[in-house]
């Protein structure tokens, strides 16, 4: 029986620097991981798909260069292969960075392994059997792949899958009009590829508000992407052509035939071959680790850290899980999971930089409401790059004058809307921002301006 002082489960974005610090105060550390060193982030998820990402804004300003007046003689044209190797090159590198870190780590002992609890104390890697008072669980997602009519029946992609690809569909249809489609969507078609996005809610991203969704849909329309919202009855059947989609029973084409289907309509955790049961780990009716504000999972001596806890689904809120469960146990903190502020960005070109409460969120909340909203065309910083597409809106508490949440699609929203995050973060009102004296040109400055243009908005 090997005895340490702490295992951890899994390399996502939790687990190395949690090794770090444990090991830095001392402690002998188990650390396991099954598959690829760094996790979703470093391999299958932020990294290989931001380095795609850039290379399709490359692709489309190229297109775009005559806007600018630069002259480019010829076609532009896309060399998969090596647009692929760029993708793998920055994954790799990061993977292995990782990989060395930790197995370089004093006090660390890395395992390869897939782990499976045996009891509350106890974890299996293959025949070996470890031990530790302290159990962390960094183990993370993978693509939920849905039970819908004809899915065994087709090839099909997932966000995995897809980064293996070094040709470009001829016409990809993405199931999901979620951030992970509409960032594949519409880097696929700056790639070439004929792209339909079908989605069964009444419109793209559901979740933010009205207007962020129909002005992504605008965008993504306006570069040719055929958008299918409604799509009531989405089923998967082989085609001469390569797959088709079923996609609507009531009205439209009934159907969208593609060479290549991307499913991208969730995530699950991956909690359903750990052996849970067997340590007492309660799950939640959708498979998350269930877990108190600390972190803690319902048996002493667990916890459960980043997406397989619920509470999270980014890299960031992985990282910040870090922090707290370290702060707690190593410098008698008492940091809360509560006290994050959701912020996030869709990658997108233009992106969108959010921060707490959507419009809706803040309106159902009751209170009484100041908003403001400013159209790109009217931000000089967008109008001199030329790229003008979308707005910026914040709505705040007319009573506390904190701001509750704010937007930004727009070029650079995923960099300005950190301003009112830090503004948020700081607890301050929205006053001290308007006060602020921000760089121009940027599209940060224009908070201040928006904040001075607040109007009541309700309830
Ligand atoms: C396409 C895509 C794009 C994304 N883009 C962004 C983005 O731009 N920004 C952002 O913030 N987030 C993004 N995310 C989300 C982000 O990747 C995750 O939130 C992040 O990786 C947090 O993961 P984690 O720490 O929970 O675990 P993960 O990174 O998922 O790592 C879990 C690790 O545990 C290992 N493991 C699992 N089970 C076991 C076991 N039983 N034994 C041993 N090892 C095990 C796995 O092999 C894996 O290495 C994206 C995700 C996807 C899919």
């Amino acid at each position: 029986m090997n005895q340490f002082d702490a295992i951890i489960i899994g390399s996502g974005q939790a687990g190395g620097s949690l090794a770090g610090r444990l090991t830095s105060a001392g402690m002998k550390v188990a650390f396991v991981e099954r598959k690829l060193f760094g996790g979703t982030c470093v391999n299958t998820g932020c990294m290989p798909t931001k380095t795609l990402v850039a290379s399709a804004y490359a692709a489309h300003l190229a297109r775009r260069a005559a806007d600018y007046g630069i002259v480019i003689d010829g076609e532009v044209r896309i060399d998969m292969p090596k647009v692929r190797a760029r993708a793998l090159t920055v994954a790799t590198n990061a993977r292995e960075g990782v990989e060395k870190w930790l197995r370089n780590m004093n006090g660390c002992t890395v395992i390869q392994g897939h782990a499976r609890f045996e009891s509350a104390n106890t974890v299996r890697v293959g025949e070996e059997p470890l031990t530790a008072p302290r159990i962390f669980i960094n183990v993370g997602g993978r693509a939920l792949v849905p039970d819908m009519p004809g899915v065994r029946d087709v090839p099909f992609l997932t966000n995995t899958t897809i980064l293996a690809l070094d040709r470009v569909p001829k016409h990809l249809v993405v199931v999901g009009g979620s951030y992970i489609g509409l960032e594949f969507g519409q880097m696929f078609r700056r790639f070439g590829a004929e792209v339909t996005i079908v989605e069964k809610s009444p419109r793209l991203i559901a979740r933010e508000d009205e207007d962020v969704s129909e002005a992504i849909r605008q965008i993504m329309e306006a570069e040719g992407i055929h958008v299918r919202t409604n799509a009531t009855c989405i089923s998967l059947a082989p085609h001469e052509q390569g797959v088709a989609v079923g996609v609507d029973c009531t009205h439209g084409p009934p159907e969208a035939v593609g060479s290549d289907v991307l499913l991208a309509v969730g995530r699950r955790p991956n909690t359903d071959d750990l052996g849970l049961d067997r340590a007492g780990v309660a799950l939640d009716e959708r498979g998350y680790i269930k877990v108190d504000d600390s972190l803690a999972t319902s048996v002493p001596g667990i916890w459960a850290l980043g997406d397989c806890n619920g509470r999270g689904a980014f890299t960031h809120t992985a990282y910040n899980d870090f922090e707290i469960v370290a702060a707690n146990l190593l410098d008698g903190e008492n940091r809360k999971v509560s006290a994050r502020i959701p912020a996030y960005a869709l990658y997108t070109d233009p992106p969108l930089g959010r921060v707490g409460m959507t419009d809706s969120q803040a309106q159902a909340s009751g209170r009484p409401l100041l908003r403001s909203k400013r159209p790109m065309t009217r931000v000089g910083r967008a109008v001199e790059k030329g790229e003008t597409q979308g707005f910026m809106k914040v709505v705040a508490d007319a009573e506390t004058r904190k701001i509750l949440g704010a937007a930004v699609l727009g070029t650079s929203g995923d960099e300005a809307i950190h301003g009112v995050l830090d503004i948020m973060n700081a607890d301050a009102t929205l006053d001290v921002l308007r006060w602020a004296v921000p760089i121009h040109p940027t599209v940060s400055e224009l908070f201040p301006t928006l904040l001075v243009d607040l109007k009541p908005a309700g309830p």
